[in-house]
């Protein structure tokens, strides 16, 4: 709160030069009223941005689906990854370049943008190694003279939609796997993160001229949610990759499966550790604040509910206050070295966060520290927000729903099935974590924790690449990233291969 905030203007000259070194084209252009392209930090607008038609979306489809057809898919895959590879140095190259977007577009502050970027070089490194290990199985046949086999072949155009809160990294998680697995590509972006779109499409082209792919296997298109459904309802677009709230996968899923399509679904969490009486309180603490206020809970990591031993609970909530008030000085301007917490999204999620506090105190829970606003004066457009701490007598309603805002409440627990039970009790599958030095504590919450990340002794927060990363439940089931979640973006064929010069039937069965 003691920063003062950069202008608007500044903001705009510091994007402007970011988007231009990225090679990015499109913003600034004339556009009817409201598509435009903001930023939270002062909540004011800094270019025009035009929305993609639905015959433009139409259009980009189409140039993906031929550049599939008769270029990409028959491109070898190692030759496909050397395209990640470009891409992977130019990111390298304009580190600083897309984490200023992201600043000014999300709002993040600038090591966690940073630290986006980082993840989207990474994710770079991991489908370069990928694209020569796109492996398939060998099954031993029950026929004599056979080979039983499995191969994975290129899928098609992957429609990729995504949030505002990761603008950069779940675009990279799906575009460099999916290139590497021989698909294409047509990206809708956030309506809140335009520019970061238009800067990674400038790098990919690039990236394409440099080593003579065909442009056509990237195709960004800006708008909302109709530009969204334009993707979804298209039958060229052979995987829809969708990442969001609960409520738009719940739209999305029906309406990709009337068509047979496939969807790839990663949608909201609702976070929880669970604190046990062994629990080393140094590393619970610093786990605690980072999961849950970082990113000002804008994480669909966020830690969201923190279900504690009730012998501890009260060291443990004062010690988390405690270091809440150190966060407090330290809200502001995403830019400056010392802020921890940046603005809210925008008034939408401002208010949300206002209306769960009001349910809190219905259902009689307390809030502890936080949930004022901050910094109005200074920024009359701009939501910035101390995070809360609420101590809550059950679990209820409010706290079984998403508030995507800093807002993290705290449950109490006597047995471990008890705390298991109210970790399990709500829709929502993403990222779940135990504090504990019991290893059968430990052990037992990474087989019963229903979520499609389990963590032990760290918080719910900062997934590294390498692993699969989704969630189950409301969360939709999608797995991204690394391990074998390439496997979702190809086909897989059986082939059985006859070398001899019989026809045995399978299962012994005879026939003419
Ligand atoms: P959102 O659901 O409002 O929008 C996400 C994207 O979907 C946007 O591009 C939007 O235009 C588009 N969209 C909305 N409705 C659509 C429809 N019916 N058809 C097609 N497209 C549609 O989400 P948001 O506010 O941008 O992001 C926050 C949410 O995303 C949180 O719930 C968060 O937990 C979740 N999230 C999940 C992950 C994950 O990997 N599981 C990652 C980041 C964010």
């Amino acid at each position: 709160m003691m920063t003062t905030l950069p202008t608007t203007a500044q903001l705009t000259e510091r994007a402007r030069t970011a988007l231009e070194r990225c090679g990015a084209s499109g913003f600034d252009a004339p556009a009817p009223t409201g598509q435009s392209a903001r930023t939270p930090i002062t909540g004011e607008p800094l270019f025009d941005i035009a929305y993609s038609t639905s015959a433009e979306t139409g259009q980009a489809i189409g140039t993906a689906h031929e550049t599939f057809r008769t270029v990409w898919r028959d491109t070898p895959a190692p030759q496909r990854g050397n395209l990640v590879r470009r891409l992977g140095e130019l990111l390298r190259e304009h580190k600083d370049d897309l984490a200023d977007l992201v600043t000014i577009e999300a709002g993040k502050i600038r090591s966690e943008a940073a630290g986006e970027v980082q993840e989207m070089i990474d994710i770079c490194d991991f489908a370069v190694g990928l694209s020569r290990q796109l492996y398939g199985r060998t099954m031993p046949s029950e026929r004599p003279g056979h080979r039983l086999m499995e191969t994975w072949h290129p899928l098609g155009v992957v429609g990729i939609i995504t949030a505002f809160n990761f603008p950069v990294a779940v675009w990279s998680w799906n575009t460099a796997v999916a290139l590497v697995c021989g698909d294409t590509i047509v990206w809708k972006p956030s309506e809140l993160s335009p520019l970061t779109a238009l800067a990674c499409h400038g790098l990919l082209m690039r990236a394409c001229e440099d080593v003579g792919a065909p442009a056509g296997v990237h195709q960004v298109v800006l708008g909302d949610r109709e530009t969204g459904e334009r993707i979804v309802d298209d039958p060229r677009v052979a995987l829809v990759s969708a990442t969001g709230s609960v409520g738009m996968g719940k739209q999305v899923g029906p309406r990709v499966a009337a068509r047979m399509g496939r969807c790839l679904l990663e949608l909201g969490g609702n976070n929880a550790a669970v604190v046990a009486p062994s629990a080393d309180l140094d590393l619970a603490v610093r786990g605690t604040v980072f999961a849950a206020a970082g990113t000002a809970g804008q994480r669909c990591t966020t830690l969201r509910r923190i279900i504690v031993h009730e012998d501890i609970a009260d060291q443990l909530t004062d010690r988390i206050v405690g270091a809440y008030g150190q966060l407090r000085p330290r809200i502001g301007d995403p830019f400056d070295a010392d802020t921890l917490v940046g603005p809210l999204i925008g008034e939408r999620a401002h208010t949300a966060l206002r209306g769960a506090l009001d349910r809190v105190a219905a259902d009689g829970g307390r809030v502890l520290t936080g949930g004022d606003r901050c910094l109005e004066k200074e920024a009359p457009d701009a939501y910035y927000v101390e995070p809360a701490v609420v101590r809550m007598p059950s679990q209820t309603e409010i706290v079984c729903e998403e508030t995507f805002a800093p807002i993290l409440y705290v449950l109490t627990y006597r047995t471990l099935d008890e705390a298991i039970e109210l970790h399990n009790g709500v829709t929502q599958g993403l990222s779940s974590a135990i504090f504990t030095q019991d290893q059968r504590e430990a052990e037992r919450f990474l087989a019963a924790s229903d979520c499609g990340i389990v963590n032990v002794n760290i918080g719910t927060s900062g997934a590294e690449i390498g692993g699969a990363f989704g969630g189950e439940k409301d969360t939709g089931g999608g797995r991204e990233s690394g391990s074998d979640a390439w496997r979702a973006y190809m086909r897989r064929a059986t082939n059985t291969v006859n070398y001899s010069d019989e026809l045995p039937l399978a299962q012994g069965v005879n026939f003419l």
